[in-house]
């Protein structure tokens, strides 16, 4: 196979040209990074899961009618989608109070809102991503009204689907973070959902016992994260039963651990 060009490495995931114009290969690393950078390490399988959670979420939301720019997942670490100029916001939207929220505004962990919370960040690595309002996105060009108007409405529809998706399998979706890009046409674009959807980028908590289920346990130290990962892919029925056949191979990880 012929090498292929790297566009970008970011701190989860590698972008390659894809196989065709327009398109993109995104490769799920095992890396993983917390507090913009400052905490790093790895989470031995978490590509792999995190690939598998975010084809089946794509793919749930465009039966929905959520434009996506997933294709189709290629292998254990990569899939195809399509190339977008991604808008520099970061889309977070929160139900229960978590993160940077409580440490902002001292709102005690676990409060429930009393209505979806949309916030928005400037996606700048050097800059930390820091809050914006909305005044800045316009202010600044970074996305215009109607895109706004667009990116907002998705991102409230992809709440109220997750959120009962996840209820569904006794998960609470405290947050979670999205990004979206630009699909041109000529001289035309619209707004679709890019990046990926996995526990890297939202927090679940298990509806009982209040386990966190995503990356928090790497933020604080907590350990299990592959195992907690592996719970909600297992949960969402990506991960097979005891006694089944592989569904979801993570040969990989069980190697290291001499399963
Ligand atoms: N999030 C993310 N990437 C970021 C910042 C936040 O995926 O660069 C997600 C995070 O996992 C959480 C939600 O967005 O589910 C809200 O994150 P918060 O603002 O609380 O930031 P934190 O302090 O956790 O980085």
């Amino acid at each position: 196979m012929t090498r292929r060009r790297k566009i970008y490495e970011g701190k989860a995931k590698i972008l390659y040209e894809g196989p065709e114009p327009g398109t993109i290969i995104q490769y799920f690393k095992d890396d993983a990074t917390a507090f913009n950078a400052q905490k790093k390490g790895t989470i031995s399988g978490k590509g792999v899961i995190n690939n598998r959670i975010s084809e089946y979420v794509f793919t749930r939301l465009s039966h929905i009618g959520i434009p996506t720019h997933f294709v189709r997942r290629l292998n254990m670490r990569e899939q195809l989608v399509k190339q977008v100029e991604i808008v520099p916001i970061e889309v977070v939207v929160r139900n229960v109070a978590a993160g940077s929220l409580t440490k902002r505004l001292g709102i005690e962990e676990g409060t429930p809102l009393p209505h979806t919370l949309l916030e928005y960040c400037y996606k700048d690595d050097a800059l930390g991503d820091p809050l914006i309002a909305e005044e800045h996105i316009a202010c600044f060009g970074w996305a215009s009204q109607e895109e706004m108007q667009d990116i907002s409405a998705m991102a409230i529809r992809i709440n109220d689907f997750m959120s009962g998706m996840f209820a569904a399998i006794n998960i609470r979706l405290i947050d979670f973070k999205l990004e979206f890009g630009r699909l041109f046409d000529g001289d035309f674009s619209r707004i679709i959902l890019a990046d990926e959807i996995s526990p890297d980028g939202c927090r679940l908590w298990d509806m009982d016992s209040g386990e966190k289920l995503d990356k928090d346990r790497f933020r604080r130290d907590l350990g299990g994260e592959v195992e907690a990962y592996q719970e909600v892919a297992r949960r969402l029925g990506l991960l097979p039963e005891e006694g089944d056949s592989a569904v979801l191979d993570l040969g990989e990880h069980r190697a290291k651990k001499g399963k």
